[in-house]
Parts: structure tokens; sequence; C-alpha cells
């Protein structure tokens, strides 16, 4: 499968998410030889657990499984850009590439609020691509927030 099958199944996710009235964005990790490790999407709410976002969710089910702290030459996709708290996990995790289908204008820090893939201090780095299934990510998105914003109304 190739970058665009792997980002439609973090978008099918992060529509898990949206179902639950989750901010949607889900996120699959993929080995060197293509193999889906895990899947997962945000549950903040439902978990009442702040670290709960797609990305620290799918490396906690891949960590498990693998009974491996370490994500060694595994691809990370997730359906927005990642935070502070996320790209930190991945380093953490030694994720060898990380794949975003759209930016994050207000917490986004891979190119939106931060560039922190070219911070010198991190002792891994992370090869990062952005753009498959990037129009259906922000229109998922978007229809999210449209909908809070009308029940707020209501
Ligand atoms: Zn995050």
């Amino acid at each position: 499968m190739d970058d665009l099958s792997y980002m439609r199944l973090a978008l099918d996710q992060a529509q898990l998410a949206y179902d639950q009235d989750e901010v949607p964005v889900g996120a699959v990790l993929v080995d060197k030889n293509g193999v889906l490790l895990a899947s997962a999407y945000n549950q903040v709410i439902s978990l009442h657990d702040p670290s709960a976002h797609a990305e620290v969710q799918v490396m906690r089910k891949a960590s498990e499984q693998l009974q491996n702290y370490r994500l060694v030459d595994t691809t990370l996709y997730v359906s927005l850009e990642p935070c502070m708290m996320c790209y930190g996990a991945m380093v953490h995790a030694r994720i060898k590439r990380l794949v975003y289908a759209t930016p994050e204008p207000k917490a986004g820090v891979v190119t939106s609020q931060l560039k922190v893939p070219s911070l010198n201090f991190l002792n891994h780095k992370i090869s990062v691509d952005c753009g498959p299934m990037g129009d259906e990510s922000r229109a998922l998105l978007q229809q999210f927030f449209a909908k809070k914003r009308l029940n707020k109304k209501s």
C-alpha cells in the first residue's frame, strides 16, 4: 500500500472520533514492511485523558503489542499536523517517518507554529511529509467545528 492508502485508513479513524463527538483526528502506524501495527483516534474526552491524541494512542497500542517502547523503522500517518506533545512522543519512540494530511495552523509544530524537525538539540530526526488526503481531512474538521458552533447557538 502507498501513502494515500494508509492515510485513507487514518481518515477512517478520524471519522470514528467524529462519530463520538471528539475532534476528528486519526492515525495509523506501519512497519518497514508495510504491515499495519495499530490504528487509533483522538479520545481525550471519552478517556478523560489530555494525552489521548490519535498519535499517542496509536503509539501506545503498537508499543503494547510489540512490547517495546521504541518503534524503530515505523511510519506514523496522522490526519492532522502533530502538536508539541505528540511530536515529542514520536521522537522518544524513534518513529522514522511522519506523514500528515493537513497543517494545524493553531498548534502544529512541524511547520505551523514551530519548526521542531529543524531543532538541533533533538537526538532523533524524523523525516516528514505532508499532503495525502489533505482536502478530506480539512473538510471533516471543518464539518466538526461547524456542527459544534451550531449546537452552541441552539
Ligand atoms: Zn497531539
